[in-house]
């Protein structure tokens, strides 16, 4: 069971997931299998906070830096003020969360002192995070009758030295988890610890890198051979599309990891596949749930291709793209050319997200413009080129989509109005994406949905 940082914002998330876990771990009686494992984030923003202080302290900036250390004190003792209830216990997890402070204050000073900042330090940092919050989390699971030991992820999750972004060592991963963790689950003990932050071998503290929470639960599960992992979230699961843009979007109730990967490559606000791969190479399902809501079913993403025919199942836009085409006539009947366009990208480590050609024209998107200027420089020495700056990719996603006919029919002609500027079929064909002008884009995701979504009754795939 994994909860990010909104689910463990304050003192009323907290006792939200403390029942959520109460209830899992009570299952797991009943049922005579192993108590659940729980990965925790830091408080939502605390990690931001975390970063700027570094920043500050690394500056020179003392006053500030001491400003932003308060606000993260005061954060956690309010949180423990308002959870904690007996007066022995809130004094001990006090003492706790004060040693932990003053962890943070001498490297604060320490920073100060040598004025620079190295990513093993920022790593340092960061592991404040999740060490303040799984520390307050452990009192409130405790307060709530559940016997729970905090272990520092420190002393499992082993990585290499690529401070900011490690990567597990895995056999040895593997070997912690299974010879410390699992022996206390089994007997019953519910394990708390944190997501995102690990160590190499020598003992320095590492992270995973941002948002590294998914992916520490993967690594957990995946160690533990569990039977499912819960990504705990504020909402109720993976969505038909936005539900800004339109308020009748419906909860899927199952996806698959290749339909999750296309929908956050895309702009969805879906969890990364990547950073569940070890969740995927196992096989092992992850549900999306809504710690807020816990009794919606949330969204069932794994392995499992579905065989509805012509099912599509969400609908992504990613606003702010940029689309370059290029013309030349010294294309026809030529080779290489696609070959030098994709090295100056690539020159500028610039992504090309959509790609479409013609016998004389490429028209690409990308979405990172930091070198656009040079790149378009180069660009046209090679051929004609023109930008159409502010467009939008709108992309129709669903497994079934490559073998079932009209699919595309349907996506364009429910869109008499709109000017379609560039399609592509991604070669994986569960996507069919088109690129829009921004300002067209919401009307385009509304009719879209109207069209695959409003007619359908509740059914094993939609809620
Ligand atoms: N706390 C870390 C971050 O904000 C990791 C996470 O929340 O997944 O990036
Ligand atoms: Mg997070």
């Amino acid at each position: 069971m994994k909860f990010g940082g909104t689910s463990v914002e304050d003192a009323s998330a907290m006792s939200k997931v403390a029942s959520i876990v109460h209830t899992a771990l009570k299952r797991s009686v009943e049922e005579g299998s192993p108590a659940p494992m729980v990965i925790i984030s830091a408080c939502a923003g605390i990690t931001n906070k975390l970063f700027e202080l570094s920043k500050l302290a690394a500056a020179g900036k003392e006053s500030e830096a001491l400003k932003i250390f308060g606000i993260i004190r005061d954060h956690h003792l309010k949180i423990i003020e308002n959870l904690v209830t007996d007066p022995t216990r809130k004094s001990l997890v006090t003492e706790k969360i004060i040693k932990l402070l003053s962890e943070l204050d001498q490297l604060v000073r320490a920073v100060i002192y040598l004025g620079e900042l190295t990513p093993r330090l920022e790593d340092a940092f960061a592991s404040f995070g999740e060490l303040l919050s799984s520390t307050v989390l452990g009192e409130a699971l405790n307060q709530n009758g559940i016997f729970t030991e905090w272990l520092d992820a420190r002393h499992l999750l082993k990585t290499d030295s690529n401070f900011g972004k490690a990567v597990p060592l895995w056999p040895l991963v593997e070997k912690q988890i299974q010879e410390k963790v699992y022996p206390l689950l089994k007997r019953g003990t519910v394990v708390l610890s944190q997501g995102y932050i690990g160590s190499t071998e020598q003992g320095k503290t590492t992270t995973l890198g941002r948002g590294g929470s998914d992916y520490s639960a993967a690594i957990f599960g995946a160690a533990l051979g569990v039977d499912a992992i819960q990504i705990w979230t504020d909402v109720d699961g993976v969505l038909t599309t936005d539900p800004r843009v339109v308020a009748g979007a419906r909860r899927l109730k199952v996806m698959t990891f290749s339909e999750a990967a296309e929908l956050a490559y895309f702009g969805a606000k879906v969890l990364h596949p990547s950073t569940i791969r070890p969740a995927i190479q196992k096989n092992i399902p992850v549900y999306v749930l809504n710690s807020k809501r816990p009794e919606s079913e949330g969204t069932r993403i794994s392995n499992e291709v579905d065989s509805h025919e012509g099912t599509v199942k969400s609908i992504a836009c990613k606003k702010g793209q940029t689309m370059i085409n290029l013309t030349t006539t010294s294309m026809l009947g030529e080779y290489g050319f696609l070959y030098k366009v994709s090295e100056i990208f690539a020159e500028y480590e610039t992504p090309i997200d959509m790609i479409s050609t013609s016998e004389v024209s490429i028209s690409v998107t990308i979405g990172i413009t930091t070198n656009l200027d040079l790149i378009i420089e180069r660009l046209k020495k090679i051929a004609d080129v023109s930008i159409d700056r502010g467009v939008a990719i709108v992309c129709v996603v669903g497994d079934s989509i490559r073998k079932s006919p009209g699919i595309a029919s349907r996506v364009f002609s429910s869109l008499p109005s709109i000017n379609v500027k560039m399609i592509s079929q991604g070669a994986s064909e569960i996507n069919i994406g088109f690129v829009v002008d921004e300002k067209d884009a919401d009307t385009a995701v509304r009719l879209l949905h109207d069209e695959f979504f409003s007619a359908i009754r509740e059914n094993a795939i939609f809620a």
